[in-house]
């Protein structure tokens, strides 16, 4: 395994919509646990593959592993979609805008189809801080980011202090 370096918002490639995976072969595997070591190293929760320079529909989560035992997930070409019309807010960091947190509105809970690692289709319900992360690192696999779930003024403010903190 190895460590890979997270690409920083406004590298292209974070905007770009990702491929599917076709098929889980032994390279997928070996970036999914690259994906693993460089999002507990960086440290983060969540890690999709654009964010690493890989334009494929994968990411990693382990949304614990700070307070209890690491729980590493990979999900494989992920597809999101809410459950209810409850929606909460919160400030989310990006491992790709270090040093601003951006107050985004999402779903509460979310239903989720993916494909783990022995290339069996799998689906469960997430909710709370798992469904804004999960949300959060589907959002990369379509090429957006935090700054895309705000209105102009507040996305020029936040462009600013990035600046600033990454200057
Ligand atoms: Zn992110």
């Amino acid at each position: 395994m190895s460590i890979r370096d997270i690409l920083c918002w406004p590298d292209p490639r974070l905007s770009r919509v990702c491929a599917p995976v076709a098929e889980v072969t032994e390279e997928v595997r070996r970036l999914a646990a690259d994906m693993l070591e460089t999002m507990y190293a960086a440290p983060g929760r969540g890690l999709a593959a654009p964010q690493v320079g890989v334009l494929e529909r994968l990411f990693v989560m382990d949304t614990s592993w700070k307070e209890a035992e690491p729980t590493p997930q990979v999900f494989i070409n992920p597809v999101v979609t809410p459950v209810g019309d409850t929606r909460v807010s919160q400030y989310e960091g990006c491992l790709s805008l270090p040093g601003i947190a951006v107050d985004v509105s999402r779903p509460d809970t979310v239903h989720l189809c993916w494909t783990d690692l022995d290339g069996q289709a799998q689906e469960a319900a997430f909710d709370g801080f798992a469904a804004a992360c999960i949300q959060h690192e589907v959002d990369h696999l379509d090429g957006r980011v935090t700054l895309d779930h705000v209105d102009a003024d507040q996305r020029d403010k936040l462009i600013a202090q990035y600046q600033k903190v990454s200057a």
